[in-house]
């Protein structure tokens, strides 16, 4: 039976070829989304071992995290902004859990984020979710949680009202502006939870900020972030 369903994927290959999202080429039996060269190539920031990295700086004195890391390095024009790119305009969500699944990895390597109990990704506008019909975050979320055995809940931190465009404005209103735009249901249920908030790319970090003080209220036991890409 294996060898004949083997056959048929062979023929529907030929008819329908899977393609790296990475660079566009078919892919090989055991290949997933992304080929092998492109997973090779990718720019690792190896961030997860390193307490003072650039990502956790980046939330000094912002909020209180017990570990903060982006996978990968994001620059314009990269293999990385095309598969991002993908994931989030292109409906390929499978993209997203194949790179959590490799986030995942990361995080089970490092004792700082081996203790986590429960992923949450952040919630994008509910207009936007409606718009483009699903959250990328949750995506790469469900491929960490694969890899560490660990629940994604969606239903915890909700994301209240459309904010106004955050581009023209100075940090300090993007932050207040953010504050009022995420809420908690069931706060009992995160008790004593190590909490992983997931995001795609970090960039200022505002929307990390403002949904993780959000949980910081709650009785959860830590905090931690974990992100896809780091945009310098
Ligand atoms: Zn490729």
């Amino acid at each position: 039976m294996i060898l004949i369903r083997q056959i048929v994927n062979d023929f529907l290959g030929l008819l329908f070829p899977y393609l790296c999202n990475g660079c566009g080429i078919q892919l090989y039996h055991g290949e997933k989304e992304i080929c092998t060269k492109c997973r090779y190539d990718l720019p690792f920031t190896d961030f997860q071992n390193y307490a003072a990295n650039p990502v956790a700086k980046l939330f000094w004195g912002r909020i209180s995290c017990n570990g903060a890391m982006a996978m990968l390095y994001f620059r314009k024009g990269s293999k990385v902004q095309h598969l991002i790119h993908r994931l989030k305009y292109k409906d390929q969500t499978q993209t997203g859990i194949e790179l959590g699944k490799l986030l995942g990895e990361r995080l089970l390597s490092s004792p700082t984020y081996q203790t986590t109990s429960l992923i949450i990704p952040v919630p994008l506008h509910p207009k936007k979710q409606k718009s483009r019909g699903y959250n990328q975050s949750e995506y790469i979320a469900r491929g960490i949680a694969e890899i560490m055995q660990v629940p994604v809940s969606t239903t915890h931190l909700i994301r209240q009202h459309h904010t106004s465009t955050q581009t023209k404005k100075g940090r300090y209103d993007r932050f207040e502006n953010m504050q009022s735009v995420f809420t908690i249901l069931n706060p009992g249920q995160l008790e004593n939870q190590h909490i992983l908030l997931v995001d795609d790319v970090i960039t200022t970090g505002s929307t990390l900020e403002a949904s993780g003080i959000t949980l910081l209220a709650t009785p959860i036991k830590q905090l931690s972030i974990a992100a896809l890409a780091y945009s310098e």
